[in-house]
């Protein structure tokens, strides 16, 4: 058993759940657990989340995993139906489906399943990654709610690109873009990620799609969850497997890429790039040691990470590192890796032991 764990702390998922309802209050919450919740574990984080409205997942087999584990809130298919099949499985599980394309329309069109099916029209109002051009709005929604296949209540929804950062004013135009598009349409409105949650009260709609800030993530720059009133959801550990003191001129790791500036002790610590922590991460990304950080010296490897413990002269082999989570914000370690929080999480492999708190 490697020595690598992601503790997950339930209270803080429920507790950033409060955090939501307050910061969008009386709006419902659909809980976005994507990628195995944000590499928090789809199950676990849909027990601590039982009191989100509904849930937002990337394909079916999320959704079959809810339905298996219990859940009985709505669950939305955010990239939608990928072939015609899936719609009778769509409907077994009681799942929405996005329609984001004209193909998807055609496949319900051809369908004459006498149950309806429950979708979300989602509008490009400017992201282009996925959606039905403004213009086209009207004319979808006509189409929809004339199907016998479609449920008669047709959700609409839009993402948005850049709302993290709160003085572009990129948000307010797809703001602007959507109420134009969609004005006068019968219809839940689903339009703000996190980032909407916190800097776009505008774009609160009827249902807040919150990903990030329930794992206590920010993706605003130079902010971290704890600056919004969030608490991070995981900490990842591991321990110190080896202290090596070395002399000054010795180099470290793979590509010997630093140097000791002085003789010193240099810490082994069991995890790496094969756990999930970032390759990428340079010298100089902090761990907790203690409760105090030590940074990172030399190449993340597969399984193996080196510090330097000059301020740590207490160490000890079994001492428990703290790579990010509690005390180390997931933000910090993820900019000095030219990455966000959400990929460091996402990222965590099965070698992981997971454990919850
Ligand atoms: N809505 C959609 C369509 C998404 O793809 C995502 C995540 O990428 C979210 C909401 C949640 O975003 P965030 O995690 O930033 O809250």
């Amino acid at each position: 058993m490697r020595a690598s764990c992601a503790t997950i702390h339930l209270g803080a998922l429920r507790e950033n759940l409060r955090r939501v309802r307050e910061l969008a209050p009386g709006r419902k919450v659909m809980a976005i657990v994507k990628a195995d919740g944000y590499g928090h574990g789809l199950e676990r984080v849909a027990r601590a989340l039982e009191g989100a409205d509904g849930f937002g997942v990337a394909c079916i087999a999320d959704g079959q995993r809810l339905r298996a584990a219990g859940v009985s809130q709505r669950i939305v298919v955010l990239s939608g139906i990928d072939e015609p099949a899936d719609l009778s499985e769509m409907r077994r599980l009681n799942l929405e489906s996005v329609i984001h394309h004209p193909t998807q329309l055609e496949w319900l069109a051809a369908d004459h399943d006498p149950r309806p099916l429950r979708v979300w029209l989602k509008v490009d109002s400017g992201m282009h990654r996925l959606g039905f051009a403004q213009a086209r709005v009207r004319e979808v929604h006509a189409r929809l709610r004339e199907l016998p296949s479609v449920h008669r209540d047709i959700g609409l929804m839009t993402h948005f690109a850049n709302s993290d950062v709160f003085d572009d004013p990129l948000t307010m135009h797809q703001i602007d873009g959507f109420e134009a598009a969609t004005s006068g349409l019968a219809g839940e409105r689903a339009l703000a990620n996190s980032a909407g949650v916190l800097g776009w009260p505008e774009a609160h709609g009827d249902w807040v799609r919150a990903g990030g800030a329930l794992y206590g993530i920010s993706v605003v720059e130079g902010r971290v969850g704890a600056d919004f009133g969030f608490r991070p959801a995981m900490t990842l550990s591991s321990r110190l497997v080896a202290i090596n003191q070395l002399a000054r001129g010795d180099r470290i790791g793979y590509a010997a890429t630093w140097e000791c500036p002085e003789d010193m002790a240099v810490g082994v610590v069991a995890i790496g790039y094969g756990d999930g922590y970032p390759r990428s991460a340079a010298s100089g990304t902090p761990v907790l040691l203690d409760g105090r950080p030590a940074p990172v010296v030399g190449r993340v490897s597969m399984d193996l990470v080196t510090i330097d413990l000059r301020a740590h002269p207490q160490a000890r082999i079994g001492d428990t590192v703290v790579l990010w989570g509690r005390g180390l914000p997931v933000e910090e370690v993820a900019a000095c890796a030219g990455t966000i929080g959400y990929d460091l999480t996402c990222g965590v492999t099965r070698r992981v032991r997971f454990t919850e708190e």
